[in-house]
């Protein structure tokens, strides 16, 4: 197992803990896998929230207060739209908008997802590998008894009020994995991990691509996530919701059988540690750990754990 840590990751949550990894793997021996289920058009552009979320994490210029997008961001593009009456349901600061136009003029230039992705990361001096799950597009939907919302429209829209029936992931079935994903799985990775992102919208979507799922349980590596739910509470985001409008536990219960399929361990809070010996008899292992990342030192401390919880199951 010489090969890199890959990390299944979505935006906030899943930033969090790649950070907390970045500073303890040198560049390409850690891979992320971006949810791209998320990404959508707005003024023309091409937005991917969650790649953005990471590149922002890494570059040190995330928004820690707001919890998502820049910090120092000025707002100057929003309140003229907003003069000139225009949509204004979606937020994109000054320097956001920046990266949202150089993103969608390189694909127009014909560039890959991947491409245009790794370029980024290079101009923000992120050394890590931060490829997207698919260079195809994939479009989450959120199913509603109201009917079928695109994914911003309920979480940014309607601020994820609806009450969630479903998920599809349209195009899903002819999107082909990214290739140095695949890459990564190929080369003896010394873990998978699973990042505490929500597993409905941010990890399905990876997970639902055509063979992924076979060379991530072929790969022979320690398959481990971070539990996204804590003490029976989402820390941010609608999972805790979701997960009770599905009519499923909302606890780390929920979180293993969501995952029970495939996971070697599961990394879960003090908070939750009664719980331990149920997710064990579900056949997985078990790790207590301090989960909530509040600021850099724990994320740093929660990325090793998890990687030390990998390596004794390797063992
Ligand atoms: P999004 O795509 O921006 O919604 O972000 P993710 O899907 O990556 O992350 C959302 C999930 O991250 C939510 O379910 C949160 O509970 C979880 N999360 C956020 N911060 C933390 C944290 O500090 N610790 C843990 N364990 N989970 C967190």
């Amino acid at each position: 197992m010489s090969g890199p840590v890959l990390t299944l990751s979505g935006g906030v949550g899943g930033a969090k803990l790649v950070l907390g990894l970045s500073k303890i793997l040198d560049g390409d021996d850690l891979v992320v896998a971006c949810n791209t289920g998320d990404d959508f058009d707005h003024f023309g552009l091409r937005i991917c929230p969650d790649i953005d979320s990471v590149l922002y994490a890494l570059s040190g210029l995330s928004n820690q207060q707001r919890g998502w997008g820049r910090r120092d961001e000025t707002w100057t593009f929003m309140s003229a739209i907003q003069d000139l009456k225009g949509p204004d349901w979606f937020n994109l600061g000054d320097g956001d908008l920046a990266t949202h136009v150089l993103r969608s003029e390189f694909l127009r230039q014909g560039q890959s997802l991947n491409a245009v992705t790794a370029g980024l990361a290079t101009r923000f001096g992120i050394t890590a590998n931060i490829c997207p799950m698919t260079d195809d597009p994939v479009a989450t939907v959120v199913q509603t008894p109201a009917g079928d919302l695109a994914f911003q429209h309920y979480f940014v829209r309607e601020q994820c009020q609806p009450c969630v029936t479903g998920f599809r992931f349209d195009g899903i079935a002819r999107a082909r994995p990214n290739s140095q994903v695949i890459a990564a799985l190929r080369a003896d990775p010394k873990a998978i991990i699973i990042a505490p992102s929500n597993p409905y919208v941010s990890v399905d979507p990876i997970l639902h691509i055509p063979g992924m799922l076979d060379s991530i349980k072929g790969a022979n590596a320690p398959i481990v996530a971070v539990s996204p739910i804590v003490g029976g509470q989402a820390i941010k985001g609608p999972a805790a919701k979701m997960m009770s409008e599905l009519g499923k536990d909302v606890s780390v219960l929920g979180i293993a059988q969501h995952y029970r399929d495939i996971l070697d361990g599961l990394v879960i809070d003090h908070q939750d540690a009664h719980l331990a010996a149920e997710i064990e008899s579900m056949g997985m292992r078990v790790h207590v750990a301090q989960t909530l990342m509040t600021n850099l030192e724990t994320r740093v401390v929660l990325a090793q754990a998890t990687l030390d919880f990998a390596s004794e199951i390797a063992q």
